[in-house]
Order: structure tokens, then C-alpha cells, then sequence
């Protein structure tokens, strides 16, 4: 089963990565990080099928997806 590891202090919550995820995995916290913003988290681990979509689409590289 793919696993997905997301840094939450490089990631400047601008979406992307829950907009290209097809599976619903992602999405935005309520919690800040340093930078003052919302960084995402995984949230349905069993749906992802290690597309890689959300780590190349992410400008800051905040993501890696391990087969
Ligand atoms: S690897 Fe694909 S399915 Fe898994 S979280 Fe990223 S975009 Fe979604
Ligand atoms: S694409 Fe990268 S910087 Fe943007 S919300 Fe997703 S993990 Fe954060």
C-alpha cells in the first residue's frame, strides 16, 4: 500500500494537491503552521493509489509518496 509523508511547516496551503488528488485523500487543516498557513494532511490513506499526482503537482515539494 502506497504512503504518503507531507511536510506541514514547508507547505504554504495553497491546494493544489487537494485539487489533483482524485481520490479525496488531502485536505486542508485547521490547524497554522509556522509560515501562517494551513497545510494539508491525508486524510484517507486507504484510497491512495500512489498516483503521485499531489507530490508533482506541489511547487514547494512538500510530498512524497513511497510505493
Ligand atoms: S498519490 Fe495520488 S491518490 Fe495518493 S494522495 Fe497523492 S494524488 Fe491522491
Ligand atoms: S500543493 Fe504543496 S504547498 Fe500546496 S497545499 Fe499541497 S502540499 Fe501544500
Amino acid at each position: 500500500m502506497p504512503k504518503i509523508k507531507i511536510d506541514p511547516e514547508k507547505c504554504k496551503g495553497c491546494g493544489l494537491c487537494v485539487l489533483y488528488c482524485q481520490k479525496g485523500c488531502i485536505k486542508q487543516s485547521k490547524l497554522l503552521n509556522k509560515k501562517g498557513a494551513y497545510p494539508v494532511e491525508i486524510i484517507e490513506k486507504d484510497g491512495c493509489t500512489g498516483c503521485s499526482f499531489c507530490a508533482i503537482i506541489c511547487p514547494d515539494l512538500c510530498i512524497t509518496v513511497y510505493k
